[in-house]
């Protein structure tokens, strides 16, 4: 079984990135910039962060974060929002999510220019993506499908099985396996037989937050097998695979930790590159 190495992967994506960032240096005289904006304390969001920044700055982008209290109007981040738009040295916007609820989720991935959206959350670029025109990529679909096709670099014909649905995985991730021209099976929480269509699929995706959800007999033989989800249990974190059972059938699998995680952030940052090539 091939176990695969997000942690590598990403670093090795960094490189690349490194090398980019500096050869755009030359050409334009100016290197691309991530903005994230930072709203309250959560805790897990605090980190994310500070890994975004610290990610950035190693593969030479100008990053930045604003912080504000989770108290702050939804008026204040959506006017930063607009300044932020209208800043040429500003490459790409993220608004850290979850954002307090008295702030409009939806306004605020709204404000953002589309050609700065490095989540790649707003309608236009989810749109795009499905009309297979160029569009930001959400980051954690991003970096599972580049792992997948490092396993497998054509995955024409092949079986798909995406479980989750969400917009920020789940649906993303079934278009970018539709663009390779996999058959594709996107499943969720009322889907009726899981175990029988995941056992069909030669890849399967699980984007879910219930741990240990697909279990060694419900993997075909030699599928590939990419676990995006991050779950808290007594015995540490697990993603949404049941990782011993299904490493004895898989070909490949991403570990929780160490697998999809570290490769989402290094694709933000390649989204931000793809932004700021697009604008010059
Ligand atoms: P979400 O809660 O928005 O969506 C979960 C999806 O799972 C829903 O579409 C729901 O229909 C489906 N679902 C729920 N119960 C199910 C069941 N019993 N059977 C089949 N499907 C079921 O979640 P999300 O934001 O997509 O996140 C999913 C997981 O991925 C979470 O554990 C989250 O922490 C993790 N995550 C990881 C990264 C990363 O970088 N590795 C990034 C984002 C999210």
């Amino acid at each position: 079984m091939i176990l695969i190495d997000g942690k590598k992967a990403a670093a090795e994506l960094r490189e690349e990135l490194k090398v980019e960032v500096s050869e755009l240096k030359s050409k334009y005289n100016k290197v691309p910039g991530l903005t994230v904006i930072l709203v309250g304390e959560d805790a897990p969001s605090q980190i994310y962060v500070r890994n975004k920044e610290k990610s950035a700055k190693e593969v030479g982008l100008k990053s930045e974060v604003i912080k504000y209290p989770d108290t702050v109007e939804e008026k204040t981040v959506l006017n930063k929002i607009e300044d932020l738009n209208k800043d040429e040295s500003v490459s790409g916007i993220l608004v850290q999510l979850p954002l307090p609820r008295h702030i409009n989720k939806q306004k605020v991935i709204e404000t953002i220019l589309p050609s700065k959206d490095v989540d790649g959350f707003h309608p236009m670029n989810v749109g795009n993506l499905s009309s297979g025109y160029e569009s930001s990529i959400p980051c954690t679909p991003l970096g599972c499908y580049l792992m997948i096709k490092k396993i497998e670099p054509n995955l024409s014909g092949k079986k798909a099985v995406v479980v989750g649905r969400s917009n920020l995985n789940g649906k993303p991730m079934t278009q970018l396996l539709l663009k390779e021209n996999c058959t594709v099976t996107i499943t969720h929480s009322k889907t009726k037989d899981l175990k029988g269509e995941c056992l069909k699929g030669d890849i399967i995706v699980a984007a879910v937050g219930i741990p240990e959800l697909v279990k060694g007999d419900w993997v075909k033989k030699d599928a590939i097998v990419i676990d995006v989800g991050i779950n808290k249990t007594e015995k540490g974190i697990v993603g949404d695979v049941a990782f011993q059972e299904v490493s004895k059938v898989a070909k490949a699998l991403t570990p929780v930790p160490g697998g999809v995680g570290p490769m989402t952030i290094a694709c933000l940052l390649k989204n931000t590159i793809e932004c700021f090539k697009r604008s010059n």
